[in-house]
This record gives C-alpha cells, sequence and structure tokens, in this order.
C-alpha cells in the first residue's frame, strides 16, 4: 500500500494495520486480475416491498435535464428549496454514486456531498482511486426536504424518473449506493441496510452491478463503522476491475 493511499486511509480514520492472513488490499490487485481471484458473491435484490424503481430508457439529453429538473414542481419540495441539486461530475463517468437527498449546504450550494459529508466521501473515493471528478454524483431527491428529513414515498416516486434518466444517460459499470434510504429506493426493498451491504447487487435490465455502504453523515457520527465502509469500497473496486476486464 502507497503512502498516498495511506493518507487517504488516514484521512477515513482506518487503522492501517493488516493481518498476515487479511485478504489482498485492493492496492496490492493488478489490472489484469482475473476473475477468479477477485470475483465477489453476485445477488440479486430482495423482492420488491415498495414501488419498483424501474430503469428506462432516456427521454432528454443532459441539458434538457438539467432544465426539466431546474423547473420541476412535480412534489411539494419544489416550494422549500432554494435550488434544485442536479448532480455533480464526469458525464462519462464508469462509477455513478448515489445518495438520498441534498442537505442545508447542499440546498445552498446546487451541489450534491458538500460539508463535511462531501469532504468525507471525496476522502473515501480517493482511497480507492477515484477523484470526485472521475465519477458522477447523483441523489433519488432533487430537492431537499425541510429539515433533513426521510423523503417521503410520493416525493420519491415523483422524482425517481430524473434519476432513472441519469442512470440511461450515464450507463455506469458500477453504482456504488450511500446510506439506507437511497439503498432501499434504488433495490425497493425495506430490508436494513446490514443485510444489504457486503454482495453485489445486480441493478436493472443491463443487470448494472450495485454496491452498497453507509453514507458519510452516517460515518462522521458513527466512526466506528468507517472500517465496514473500508471493506464495502474494497468490494465495490474488484466489482469495477471485474467489469472494466470484461469479466462481468
Ligand atoms: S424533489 Fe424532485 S419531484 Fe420534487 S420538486 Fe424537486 S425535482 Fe421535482
Amino acid at each position: 500500500m502507497g503512502p498516498l493511499r495511506n493518507a487517504y486511509l488516514d484521512a477515513l480514520g482506518i487503522d492501517r494495520w493488516v493481518r498476515r492472513d487479511a485478504p489482498v488490499e485492493i492496492a496490492s490487485i493488478p489490472q489484469s486480475v482475473t476473475a477468479s481471484q477477485v470475483t465477489p458473491p453476485v445477488t440479486r435484490s430482495a423482492p420488491p416491498a415498495v414501488a419498483r424503481f424501474e430503469p428506462m430508457a432516456p427521454t432528454a439529453d443532459w441539458n434538457t435535464l438539467r432544465e426539466r429538473i431546474a423547473a420541476c414542481t412535480a412534489c411539494d419540495l419544489c416550494k422549500t428549496r432554494t435550488q434544485t441539486v442536479f448532480g455533480v461530475g464526469n458525464t462519462n463517468a464508469e462509477w455513478l454514486i448515489i445518495g438520498e437527498a441534498p442537505g442545508a449546504e447542499e440546498d445552498r450550494q446546487g451541489e450534491p456531498f458538500v460539508g463535511r459529508a462531501g469532504q468525507l466521501l471525496n476522502a473515501m473515493l480517493l482511497a480507492v482511486g477515484l477523484p470526485r471528478e472521475q465519477v458522477f454524483i447523483a441523489n433519488v431527491l432533487k430537492c431537499r426536504p425541510p429539515g433533513n428529513r426521510d423523503p417521503r414515498p410520493e416525493e420519491v416516486s415523483r422524482c425517481l424518473p430524473f434519476l432513472s434518466n441519469q442512470i440511461a444517460l450515464l450507463k455506469p459499470k458500477i453504482i456504488l449506493v450511500v446510506g439506507r434510504i437511497a439503498a432501499q429506493t434504488l433495490l425497493a426493498t425495506d430490508a436494513p441496510l446490514a443485510r444489504l451491504r457486503s454482495k453485489v447487487h445486480a441493478f436493472g435490465e443491463p443487470a448494472t452491478p450495485l454496491v452498497i455502504t453507509y453514507h458519510p453523515a452516517y460515518l462522521l457520527r458513527t466512526p466506528a463503522d468507517k472500517r465496514k465502509a473500508w471493506e464495502d469500497l474494497k468490494l465495490a473496486r474488484t466489482t469495477y476491475l471485474r467489469v472494466a476486464a470484461g469479466n462481468a
């Protein structure tokens, strides 16, 4: 493990000790790694317990979609938002990061994952070799729920077509979902986060690999779980390498 990655793990607040029998670290996996060396278990998501989120063909290009979201009044969140939060990043990215909804700072700045949670997300991504500029980051909801309350089902169902359109345009090789609400929404399940982590789900018709981890805001409150988040990130990284190598 190189000094740079060590610095990122330090930023994450993760101890860098490694047991002799510990699994191989991401940094030591060669790009030519074979599927049999790194293939994690692929698990279909649980049967839907809530309205199913069906990925769809894109109905708008990026610019049109941005305009539609900025003008959207499909749910009551339009009355309390400062601005919509479209998403940010590289529209050719192979990684899509999906969170729940904008918070107060995101609502002010118009960008997802800013502030302390955003800094931690950046550190998490860098720990697996991904500068923020290389990924695309979006939320399930494009407007902030007042007081950071959980999104309501009708808000989610009205807003999901926008995320679906973003996924269809981006065609990511892997989706990393952060937090329980976004995970349950994308997998259409009410299973707890603990049952959804540590496995690779298949999302949508192209069966895009989808890995779930904790929301950085939760990790700021519960740093003891950063070690588990690191395991999730390694799972996502090995899965991505497998897909990129054509061994999906
Ligand atoms: S949350 Fe989504 S559906 Fe509701 S007003 Fe904002 S953009 Fe429209």
